[in-house]
């Protein structure tokens, strides 16, 4: 029998902001505000997607800006931070690291600085209504200028002890290289931000090399690719940086032509810390407690396996120590606990399907 895995105490370090959104609110609200959604955002959601060449990341790109050009007021943004924080609680997510680039929002509202001082309000009252506790992650965009992330970085310090918790950089990796942003990071660095650049989802080795050589990386966006170099793997087990692996983007941006492609176990087995994240589930489907149910069903995690990814995702994240002890404690509480105990299987979908039982141990 098997523990509900909704119960397991986890951290949730990627999800970006517009990506969290409920498919749903993205239909009402377009309605309210008059966009128009294009098939794949409505009729024909989720979308097919691939990454796989330049024209497919586009796409996937000009589908993302749509959806944010829902968001047209401060409440739109209240509401979205409120349902991302109720679905997290649903998860068991205690934590949730919610990545946001304020330039997208800062024409619509009023700047830079009261875009993302908006964000931090709205975080703040989320966190008051669901219990989850939401650290933010300012997040630059690679295809645009180096001094733009500049500026951004000097942004996020500026709100380091005020709810920015790290300093991110996505987008397609073919477009800009890591390294260009050295400068950027080691502003976010010195503030005492954690560094959290994408790299190794579309690009090999070499993308991930550059995120911890040239931007001191304590995590990577995906990092998958680094399965490609042993030496690599070995590398980032030894420093402990965090590999925040997303199943279920994987599959849909076409990085991985299976789910089971996904080099979750290798990682794992290889000592990689894990922490499982959603990414977009506005746009692929699939939210957090789904990659912890692919860790179960395609990659044979047993529950001390499911343990030790959850207390993965605590240790590589931006939350406060004592909210990590708090969480880590019920991780062991989550575990101590047998199975069929009364209240240790409530939420359970189903279950019982016969897995073998743990045959994972810690890294
Ligand atoms: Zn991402």
């Amino acid at each position: 029998m098997e523990r509900p895995i909704a119960l397991l105490p986890k951290a949730h370090l990627h999800l970006h902001f517009t990506g969290s959104m409920r498919h749903s609110t993205l239909v009402e609200l377009a309605a309210r505000h008059g966009v128009h959604l294009p098939q794949a955002l409505a009729e024909e959601w989720p979308p097919h997607l691939s990454a796989a060449d330049e024209r497919g990341w586009f796409r996937f790109q000009r589908l993302y800006d749509i959806a944010r050009s829902v968001l047209r007021e401060p409440e739109d943004i209240r509401r979205l931070l409120r349902e991302a924080a109720e679905d997290e609680a649903a998860a068991g997510a205690r934590w949730l690291e919610i990545q946001v680039d304020p330039s997208g929002y800062a024409a619509r509202f009023d700047g830079l600085t009261a875009a993302l001082e908006l964000v931090l309000d709205a975080a703040r009252a989320a966190e008051r209504e669901t219990g989850v506790h939401i650290g933010l992650m300012v997040a630059a965009n690679r295809t645009r200028h180096p001094m733009d992330a500049k500026a951004l970085a000097r942004l996020a310090r500026q709100y380091a002890d005020k709810g920015v918790v790290s300093f991110g950089l996505n987008n397609d990796e073919r477009r800009g290289r890591a390294l260009e942003f050295e400068g950027a990071f080691r502003i976010a660095k010195r503030a005492g931000l954690l560094s959290a650049p994408h790299g190794g989802e579309l690009q090999g080795p070499r993308s991930v090399r550059e995120c911890l050589d040239e931007l001191a990386a304590d995590r990577v966006g995906h990092g998958v690719r680094a399965v490609d170099d042993p030496y690599l793997v070995e590398r980032i087990a030894t420093q402990g940086v965090t590999l925040e692996v997303c199943p279920s983007s994987n599959v849909s941006l076409g990085v991985v032509s299976d789910v089971a492609h996904v080099p979750l176990r290798r990682l794992f087995d290889g000592g990689v810390p894990i922490a499982l994240g959603a990414d977009d589930p506005l746009l692929f489907g699939p939210r957090l407690a789904e990659q912890y149910e692919i860790a179960r069903s395609v990659f044979g995690f047993g529950d001390t396996g499911l343990a030790e990814l959850a207390r993965m995702s605590i240790r590589g994240s931006g939350a406060p120590e004592w909210l990590r002890k708090e969480m880590l404690a019920g991780v062991d509480e989550w575990l101590s606990r047998s199975p069929g105990e009364p209240g240790a299987r409530e939420g359970a979908s189903g279950g019982g399907t016969g897995h073998s039982p743990d045959s994972v141990n810690a890294p």
